[in-house]
């Protein structure tokens, strides 16, 4: 059996929860088992996840806040009884504090930075990132239980069958070592790690005041902002939209670069994009080598025309 841990915000499911049920589909369906998602604390529609391939799915309604010691012992309990073998999580960062822990109580092995369907089920062996995106591992479980973390948006919606969805109830046994305080939010549209664009920028918009150009077309393309670490540093952008090895860590669709020159730290943090757009008036700047289109030019001549060819192409 296939374990997943079903992660939600404010009772609705994030898009990475529904990548790894899927994904968690996926590969029971290699094992030949069945794919159960575990829904903790509330959530509005916990049935939604059948249509993503979740043959059972348990509630603990009584979970409250997301605490890691408490989720990962409830989660660990309930591998055991159900004799999961795989336990699937999206790494988010809840995702991330979880996943160490459970593999401690459970005695699993932990494989983090999944970026692929596993080559085998058993044993569990499955392709990773490393060295901070620069490089590719093969790794084989060599225990009975073995905890995998998702990269959010690597692996994509892989195609499943709906699930029976039978729902269950079960209650807490794990116990909460910390106390979760109010929880505030950056503002934005789609937080960046579930975001399929992304319209960057870095200190080659020379102020704060430039970045009305950048948020125009994000606005056309739908897209979230993010920026490069001094950026965040000296108080243009909020440390929320920091990417980079220091910072979140993205999949997008989309990467539009302006005006950042691509340092291997930046890169570290955005190239598992899927498409790169470099805007730099430097022909020189390293991120013309890790981007699939680049623009040689000054960007406050090309993001505004940019945004008007793509304002007139969606009208
Ligand atoms: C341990 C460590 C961790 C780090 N972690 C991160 C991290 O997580 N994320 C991160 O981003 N950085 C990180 N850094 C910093 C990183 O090394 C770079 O210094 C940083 O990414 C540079 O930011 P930038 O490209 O915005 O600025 P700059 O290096 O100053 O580059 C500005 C770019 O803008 C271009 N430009 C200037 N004017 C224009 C114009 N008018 N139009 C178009 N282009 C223009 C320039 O040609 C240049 O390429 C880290 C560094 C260290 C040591």
């Amino acid at each position: 059996m296939v374990l997943v841990f079903a992660e939600t915000w404010k009772g609705q499911f994030k898009k990475s929860t529904f990548e790894a049920v899927r994904y968690g589909a996926s590969c029971a369906q290699m094992a030949g088992s069945h794919c159960t998602a575990l829904v903790m604390g509330a959530c509005d529609n916990p049935s939604e996840l059948a249509t993503h391939g979740a043959e059972n799915i348990i509630h603990v309604s009584d979970a409250g806040s997301f605490e890691p010691h408490a989720f990962a012992g409830t989660m660990a309990d309930i591998a055991q009884k159900d004799g999961a073998k795989a336990l699937v999580i999206a790494g988010t960062s809840n995702g991330k504090a979880l996943a160490g822990i459970l593999a401690i109580k459970a005695n699993a092995a932990a494989i983090s930075q999944v970026i692929a369907l596993p080559e085998s089920m058993s044993p569990l062996t499955v392709e990773r990132s490393a060295f901070s995106s620069k490089g590719l591992e093969i790794c084989a479980s060599k225990a009975a239980q073995t905890v995998l973390t998702l990269i959010p948006n690597a692996i994509g919606m892989t195609e499943v069958s709906p699930g029976a969805g039978n729902l269950q109830s079960a209650g807490m046994s794990g116990t909460a070592l910390a106390v979760p305080g109010e929880q505030t939010v950056a503002s934005g549209s789609i937080p960046l790690p579930e975001a399929e664009r992304v319209v960057s920028a870095g200190r080659g918009l020379k102020a704060a005041e430039n970045w009305g150009m950048v948020e125009a077309l994000a606005t056309v393309l739908g897209a979230t902002t993010a920026c490069s670490k001094p950026v965040s540093d000296i108080g243009w952008r909020p440390h929320s939209e920091h990417v980079g090895q220091t910072g979140i860590q993205i999949n997008p669709q989309l990467y539009i670069a302006i005006g950042i020159s691509g340092a291997i730290q930046h890169l570290a943090g955005v190239s598992g994009s899927k498409v790169i757009v470099a805007i730099n008036i430097d022909p020189e700047a390293p991120f013309f080598k890790a981007a699939d289109y680049g623009v040689v030019g000054d960007a406050f001549e090309v993001v505004p025309k940019l945004t008007e060819a793509l304002k007139k192409h969606f009208a």
